[in-house]
């Protein structure tokens, strides 16, 4: 696509910004993958669009707040990356606009509270652990909270998980295949502490030794997808500094942070810090790639009930990082164990960071749509390798009234070792 957006105008990432613009050949193939575009059936909520109304913007012929509704509406979910023939790189152009314009955003006050209240709390443990206590206190009130902040209350569980802590270094069960630093997370640690848990059993079971470095903290996916450059960048920085060089690989077991993680060359573009995060982002790896690399997966008992288990791709999992295989792969060599493909599994859930925050109505649409697809194969349980999507599918489902169990891959991994019935009689 032609375009005049002035050279460096934007600052370090003009450039992949730039790229992604000219690349678009403006054909169209990826609006059948958008789910925005599905919902709202609407040019500019569409890829396509989307990107038409970024060049204009950063060219200067249109104001940010005449293109803001379209591009919030954004999930960040990049189906519309493996749908596109030209290659083209949307993710290096949706949150650097994002980061650029944000100083320019005029907000509405309650969007800049609630907007306040995550970036304040989810990437910390100990206050998001506080804030979710408080927020389960105030969920009653949530018919009369703006529906922003009533969707975040309403997401938040009935109780919270015990905390769990975890040993610096676990060694490997057996002859040690690899040595692998984890990152243990921040809202997940609290929402489901028990997926690191597994995590860790399931890796050193498999002769993978690790170890959890001090001082690291969030990944910085969460303020990157939605414009908040500076704090992604600190976030960044830290991880730099925490984690060792000498491992093998950097796992993560939630999707967004994996996917974030990979993103640090692009976050730290043009600071002393971008070979270092190069070298850094070629480390980072999924749970579930790291098992299939590096380790030597032993056997798992047989179940003793046939296990039909419907594996919902994480955005961020295949989309973002191309791993769909090696899930399906672990969970398939669990004997009794079928594998079910959720019909139009390349749509989103709805979950995507914040969007069940900022975009409440198009995240309930796709959150019920996509529960109704799972129910339609008839699962024992449903497993996916994100916390974002593990909460979203909870919640629709027992909206639904449902008692289907929604899993974290590796849990299911785990629970198969120890024996324990994946499914209920
Ligand atoms: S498929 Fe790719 S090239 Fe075609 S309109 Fe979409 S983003 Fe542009
Ligand atoms: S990231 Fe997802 S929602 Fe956004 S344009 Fe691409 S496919 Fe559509």
């Amino acid at each position: 696509m032609q375009h005049r957006i002035p050279a460096g105008k934007h600052g370090p990432i003009s450039d992949e910004m730039t790229a992604a613009v000219s690349t678009c050949v403006h054909c169209g193939f990826c609006l059948a993958a958008c789910p925005t575009y599905e919902q709202l059936g609407q040019e500019p909520d569409s890829p396509r669009g989307r990107i038409v109304l970024m060049k204009e913007v950063l060219e200067g012929e249109l104001s940010i707040a005449d293109a803001s509704d379209h591009l919030d509406r954004c999930l960040g979910c990049l189906a519309c990356e493996p749908a596109c023939p030209s290659g083209v790189l949307y993710r290096n152009l949706i949150s650097p606009f994002r980061s650029c314009v944000e100083p320019e955003r005029k907000r509405t006050w309650i969007e800049r509270l609630s907007r306040a209240m995550t970036q304040a709390t989810l990437p910390y443990p100990t206050r998001f652990r506080i804030a979710a206590n408080l927020g389960r206190l105030a969920r009653p009130l949530a018919p009369m909270m703006p529906t922003s902040i009533a969707s975040m209350l309403r997401l938040l569980p009935k109780r919270l998980p015990k905390r769990q802590s975890w040993a610096a270094v676990t060694p490997a069960l057996g002859k040690r295949t690899a040595r692998v630093a984890l990152l243990t997370g921040c809202a997940q640690s609290v929402l489901d502490p028990d997926i690191n848990t597994a995590t860790i059993d399931v890796l050193t079971r498999s002769g993978i030794e690790v170890c959890i470095p001090h001082g690291q903290g969030c990944c910085g996916a969460l303020s990157w997808h939605v414009g908040n450059g500076p704090q992604a960048q600190r976030f960044a920085r830290v991880n730099l500094e925490a984690f060792p060089e000498g491992v093998d690989a950097i796992v993560t077991n939630a999707a967004g942070c994996g996917s974030g993680m990979k993103e640090y060359p692009l976050i730290l573009k043009g600071t002393q810090y971008e070979e270092l995060a190069r070298s850094f982002s070629a480390k980072v790896m999924d749970v579930s790639v790291a098992l299939t690399k590096l380790g030597r997966v032993p056997p798992f008992p047989q179940q003793r009930l046939p296990v039909r288990i419907a594996y919902h791709d994480a955005c961020h999992l295949s989309n973002a990082q191309g791993v769909v295989e090696e899930p399906r792969e672990l969970l398939r060599r669990i004997p009794g164990v079928e594998v079910l493909e959720i019909p139009e599994g390349h749509s989103c859930c709805g979950s995507a960071g914040t969007y069940n925050v900022d975009q409440p109505e198009i995240a309930a649409a796709l959150g019920d749509q996509k529960v109704s697809h799972a129910m339609s194969v008839h699962p024992d349980l449903i497993a996916t390798g994100n916390i974002g999507c593990l909460t979203q599918l909870s919640k629709h489902l027992e909206q639904r009234g449902g008692s289907i169990p929604v899993r974290h891959t590796i849990q299911v991994l785990r629970d198969a070792y120890l024996d324990r019935p994946l499914r209920s009689p």
